[in-house]
């Protein structure tokens, strides 16, 4: 598709990180296209910037503004959220939350989550458990995989690995105007939002917690309440792939790491070979909790 010179230089100041440019580019082309036009138009790439700053968020949107002006450093990454150590038999991954998405407090509380896990795997001595039930010699496949998420979106697959939390944000409505912009409606992927006139009502079975109409909606009548984790475990990507099973839902950051020293304790006494799957597969989910 062809590009107005204008709009190909706003095109480059679209405040976003430089990895996402080349697909924010098809998303200006989408937009072109969905307008019948043949070519991107300076109100195009406007467009396209707006759509970026209500993906990532205010906070993000102004780092980044300045960075591409010279005016401020680069968006910094949270360094605390990179588990980076090859010497071990266990990794912890954070889902893009560590490259700085997500709001402050939600990066706070993985950053406690990932303390307290990091500390159990180290108290437990992990490494020396996974050793000795490995059957070959050892490599990074034998490891003990713990994946943190900040949403539902779970984008880093914890449903594949040996142990996921997920933060779960319970949305809240409250006695606020409802305009009926719909901008919660557009944000639920779900589809669990009903908007009636008396304002919006969450299938409460069908929400998956995520909190994204609660950041969208303008006037405050969607909130984000109390937050709880989603623990999970025995899921498997390799040989015959497998789900992991939820252990709790919406429970607190004591019972996640009680239950992260139960699956642990499951593993001291398992046979060589066997993973956190095999002994949910044979006790069931409820042997965790
Ligand atoms: S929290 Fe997420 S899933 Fe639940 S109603 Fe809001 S947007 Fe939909
Ligand atoms: S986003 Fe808020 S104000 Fe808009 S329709 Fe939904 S609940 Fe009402």
């Amino acid at each position: 598709m062809k590009w107005d010179e204008d709009a190909k230089q706003l095109q480059e100041q679209i405040p976003i990180p430089p990895m996402m440019s080349s697909i924010a580019r098809l998303q200006s082309e989408k937009i072109a296209r969905h307008k019948g036009l043949d070519r991107v138009t300076l109100e195009v790439v406007k467009e396209t910037e707006k759509v970026y700053g209500d993906f990532m968020g205010e906070e993000k949107t102004r780092e980044l503004k300045a960075f591409l002006a010279g005016e401020g450093p680069a968006p910094s990454m949270e360094e605390e959220l990179f588990f980076d150590n090859e010497e071990v038999l266990y990794s912890i991954d954070v889902c893009f939350t560590k490259y700085g998405e997500n709001t402050p407090e939600v990066r706070n509380i993985i950053k406690d989550m990932m303390r307290s896990v990091k500390a159990v795997l180290e108290e437990e001595k992990v490494n020396e458990i996974i050793a000795d039930l490995a059957p070959i010699a050892l490599h990074a496949g034998h490891r003990f995989n713990v994946v943190l998420t900040g949403c539902p979106n779970c984008c880093v697959s914890p449903y594949l690995k040996d142990f996921g939390i997920t933060i779960q944000h319970r949305v809240d409505i409250t006695d606020a105007e409802c305009t009926q912009c719909g901008e919660c409606l557009k944000m639920c992927f779900d589809k669990a939002i009903k908007l009636t006139d008396q304002g919006p009502v969450i299938d409460r079975k069908v929400c998956a917690m995520c909190e994204l109409c609660a950041r969208d909606c303008p006037t405050g009548k969607l909130v984000t309440g109390a937050r709880g984790f989603r623990v999970i475990a025995g899921g498997s990507g390799a040989r015959q792939p497998k789900i992991a099973e939820t252990i709790e839902n919406f429970t607190t950051k004591e019972r996640t790491i009680t239950i992260l020293k139960n699956a642990i304790g499951k593993l001291r006494k398992a046979k060589p070979g066997e993973t956190l799957r095999d002994i949910i597969d044979r006790e069931g989910p409820e042997a965790l909790r």
